[in-house]
């Protein structure tokens, strides 16, 4: 049975991460495709906005909370998170618990180049890992049965999908039925970030949920998108001040 938390209106798994690896190790098993989403505080404001979004995050496999963001709203909201199972960092875990079982891997999206980058970083770093397959992100409608065809045949355990949400999201729902590929997750910028190309965030701002402001000074295009962050919060405040007073009727 999952446990989740309810944030906004989306079910987020209440898992640490050695669960997530855990389960995302049992999914490979049982064979079926599953899909897996990292919602953070941005992913969780799209979705109040695109309802096809939201629906789409509640009918994923396991989700988990990509961001101290997340985590601090399930704690304003009386039902607290575990702890924060980002998309890196879940990926990274499966790729050390897994690698010696000769994990089949497909890496798709990012620049041209990035995923090939990202590959030979991740079978120096994990011997064992077998890279299925690698496909840049940028592609057209018409283009898409030839990537579903060769995901197919590379048949992954795990399928990478690095296309930024909510395309990431939208493209692992919409195929999921006719993938050949046990566990698609959607990692957003993760292959950027293991092809050395962009680096991660130091570990004390990390550490400390400061992640957002590390990616502002980096990217500050971002700063709009970025707005969602103190909505997010404002909305979660407004929700636990809501259940308080429904509570307090009740009571
Ligand atoms: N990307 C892609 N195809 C697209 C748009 C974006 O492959 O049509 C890639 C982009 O190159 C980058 C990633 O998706 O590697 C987006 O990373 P970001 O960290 O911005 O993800 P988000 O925060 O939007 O989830």
């Amino acid at each position: 049975m999952r446990k989740t938390v309810d944030v906004l209106g989306i079910p987020v798994d209440a898992v640490t991460m050695k669960e997530a690896v855990e389960i995302v190790g049992r999914f490979i098993e049982e064979g079926g495709t599953h899909a897996i989403y990292t919602p953070n505080a941005e992913i969780i404001m799209q979705a109040q906005r695109d309802p096809e979004l939201k629906e789409i995050l509640k009918q994923a496999d396991i989700l988990t909370a990509d961001g101290a963001g997340v985590v601090l709203a399930s704690r304003m909201l009386g039902n607290e998170l575990p702890e924060k199972v980002s998309g890196i960092d879940l990926v990274q875990e499966v790729f050390r618990k897994y690698a010696k079982n000769g994990l089949r891997c497909y890496l798709f999206g990012a620049r041209p180049g990035v995923a090939e980058e990202a590959a030979v970083n991740i079978i120096k770093d994990h011997p064992g890992i077998v890279i299925a397959g690698c496909r840049n992100g940028y592609f057209t409608d018409d283009e898409n049965d030839g990537i579903v065809a060769d995901i197919n045949r590379a048949s992954p355990d795990i399928l990478l999908v690095a296309l930024g949400a909510p395309k990431q999201e939208k493209w692992i729902h919409s195929n999921l039925d006719r993938l050949n590929a046990k566990v698609c997750i959607g990692v957003g910028g993760t292959l950027d970030v293991l092809s050395g190309r962009v680096p991660l965030a130091p570990e004390f701002l990390r550490k400390n949920g400061l992640e957002w402001l590390y990616r502002l000074c980096r990217e500050p295009r971002r700063a709009g998108r970025m707005l969602d962050l103190p909505r997010f919060l404002l909305r979660v405040c407004h929700a636990r001040l809501r259940s308080g007073k429904a509570g307090r009727k009740r009571g």
